[in-house]
């Protein structure tokens, strides 16, 4: 399990957060680490925007910069604290303007424009809930996730609108208003109203109502192996997590300016590229551009960024460009003698870059682990404490983990309502924590059974499996369902099976994740064809080109094989394990489960793809 261990020999060049890792968590208490936070004035409540914005702009932090939005074409946009305050106010009476109340969803579908922070801290203000999308989501997961997070506002951009949106509308009798950012007054299609317009004419000043901790703050949709993606409820009382977890995991000081690359659409994005930096009072950047290697070492260079937090595809797109073995040209030619911490997040981090990060940008990856359930990071390594590349490092201060014994299904075993922890260290088993962390998610929207599934004999069960060592640090091993992370974003192998039968060819879909050294993982799908249709190159072409136009590129599968012999269970359900383990060439494990070959030839009635999920 052990590699080469990353001493931290010589001190950081700031002293770390977190000195003694022992000594921290021995004395953690959630309700002293509350204290940090300011609260609503007249102790009115717990509220993200005012943590975030209004504490700071009434402060002698005004005029510090909160955004450094830097554009396409390499512009820099600066947003102070005090501006934010003033923008932020503005969209709260722009909702209030439009009837949107406390509890309500306002959808965001935007890229990282400024207006974006805007929208988000202005509906936190107004005590309505911020649902991020991905903006690379195609119709198909729009729609849907408008539908089930009740959305009545949506907040995009004209194009978007018109991709993605427009063309089901009237399936969303619920989504009230759709506002344009972007293009002035004039730009936003029949049937919106522009942002700008609404913003122009709204006052920029707004007292937050008074917020209970456990009021919904965020919606964030993740999925799983079965069903309809499932909106993790995320409450104001969260923003406690948020600030110590980066206090700790990201080091963050008062004086950084800070990069997270993570899409805005997804937990990371919200949680440590909006929420948890700006509470701590600290320089955002903002990169409206897409990924470049220069761009980014650029962007590292010229805006003296101090603190990046990043993700294993990102580094691994980069080592291409420049690896460990050198030339180290590219990134020498950049003065990144500020960056002083790097963080990663999402997806397993190889120990290789791990030291490509020592190594190349003379500074290790510091990898951690979380999930949209948790609402902030739980394990982490941390910059007081040596590394293990490969690891995920340990719990930080506050989280209780434990490595739970599997069942023959891989998750949790679960016998009369209890689990069983693993002890003895090196065994693999299903990661579980125990609830009372701030951030933990309030349950899935309109979901008790699937909330109910994610937790057992008063532990939640991640999902993940994974290993502990002697000394307490965690491995990550793999899902222990068929969820696929692909470039850092979860997607569930059931939308995407769903979305490729709605093409008339597809008798049936199983879709799996396939192994690729720069994104993790691909989608790959099995598909068996209905009668009357062959399995060409054109058909092949077709399907990806469907799949794409519905799903979006983020989701829709790269390779598609045809198989008209898909395993099954006997109760008829696509055995993707199996898929999986045909394709990498795996033992099979056990197929006792495994339906009688004589009916196995696409024998399964045309219809949504059977569950897997133990939980569904
Ligand atoms: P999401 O909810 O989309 O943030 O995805 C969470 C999942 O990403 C986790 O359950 C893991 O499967 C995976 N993940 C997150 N961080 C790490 C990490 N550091 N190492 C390995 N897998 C990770």
């Amino acid at each position: 399990m052990r590699g080469e261990t990353i001493r931290k020999t010589t001190p950081p060049r700031v002293a770390p957060n977190l000195r003694d890792y022992a000594e921290e968590c021995a004395g953690f208490s959630w309700s002293r680490a509350r204290e940090a936070l300011r609260g609503l004035p007249g102790s009115r409540g717990l509220n993200i925007a005012y943590e975030a914005v209004d504490r700071h702009a009434a402060s002698a932090r005004a005029a510090a910069v909160a955004l450094r939005c830097v554009g396409r074409d390499d512009s820099v946009t600066c947003v102070t604290y005090g501006d934010l305050a003033a923008s932020t106010a503005r969209f709260a009476n722009v909702l209030g303007r439009l009837g949107v109340g406390r509890g309500e969803r306002v959808v965001t579908l935007l890229g990282r424009c400024p207006e974006l922070y805007t929208v988000v801290l202005g509906t936190l203000k107004n005590t309505s809930v911020l649902c991020p999308l991905f903006s690379a989501f195609g119709p198909d997961p729009v729609a849907q996730r408008l539908r089930l997070s009740d959305a009545r506002v949506l907040v995009t951009t004209a194009e978007l609108y018109r991709r993605k949106v427009a063309g089901q509308r009237d399936g969303l009798p619920g989504l009230r208003h759709v506002l344009i950012v972007g293009g002035g007054a004039d730009a936003a299609p029949a049937g919106t109203l522009s942002f700008d317009a609404l913003m122009a004419d709204a006052d920029d000043t707004f007292t937050i109502a008074p917020t209970a901790p456990d009021d919904m703050a965020l919606l964030h949709f993740t999925s799983g192996t079965t069903g309809t993606p499932k909106g993790a409820v995320h409450v104001h009382e969260a923003a406690v997590a948020h600030y110590v977890t980066a206090w700790y995991a990201l080091d963050l000081h008062p004086d950084d300016v800070y990069w997270c690359t993570a899409d805005p659409g997804w937990v990371t994005g919200m949680s440590y590229g909006i929420v948890a930096p700006l509470m701590h009072g600290l320089t955002v950047v903002v990169d409206e551009g897409d990924y470049d290697a220069r761009r980014w070492y650029r962007i590292l260079a010229e805006q003296r960024v101090s603190v990046w937090y990043t993700a294993p595809t990102a580094l691994r797109m980069l080592m291409r460009t420049t690896p460990r073995t050198g030339p180290y040209d590219l990134p020498r030619s950049f003065d990144l003698g500020a960056l002083r911490f790097i963080a990663s997040v999402g997806e397993p981090l190889n120990p290789e870059a791990v030291l490509w990060g020592r190594d190349v940008l003379g500074l290790p990856v510091h990898d951690n682990w979380w999930q949209t359930e948790t609402g902030s990071i739980m394990i982490a390594n941390l910059a007081a404490c040596d590394i293990r590349p490969g690891s995920m490092g340990r719990p930080l201060p506050g989280v209780a983990a434990a490595v739970l014994r599997r069942g023959e299904d891989g998750r949790a075993e679960v016998t009369d309502g209890h689990v069983t922890v693993v002890e003895e260290p090196g065994v693999e088993g299903e990661l579980a924590l125990r609830p009372g962390w701030p951030s933990m998610f309030r349950g899935y929207l309109h979901d008790e059974r699937r909330t109910a599934a994610a937790f057992a004999d008063g532990w939640y069960l991640t999902g993940d499996l994974v290993r502990r060592d002697a000394d307490g640090w965690y491995w990550f091993v793999g899902r222990a369902d068929d969820v696929i992370k692909s470039a850092g974003h979860l997607i569930g192998p059931f939308e995407v099976e769903s979305a490729l039968m709605e093409h008339p060819a597809v008798a049936e879909a199983g879709v799996i994740g396939r192994p690729d050294p720069v994104a993790g993982n691909i989608v790959k799908a099995f598909v068996a064809l209905r009668p009357g249709f062959d399995p060409t190159a054109a058909m092949r072409q077709d399907l990806l080109a469907f799949s794409r136009r519905r799903l979006g590129p983020a989701v829709a599968p790269r390779e598609i094989a045809f198989d008209q012999h898909l395993p099954h269970t006997r109760s008829g359900k696509v055995m993707r394990r199996l898929l999986r383990a045909r394709e990498l060439g795996l033992p099979e494990g056990d197929i006792s489960t495994l339906e009688d070959s004589a009916h196995g030839a696409c024998a399964s009635p045309r219809g949504a793809p059977q569950r897997t999920e133990r939980s569904a």
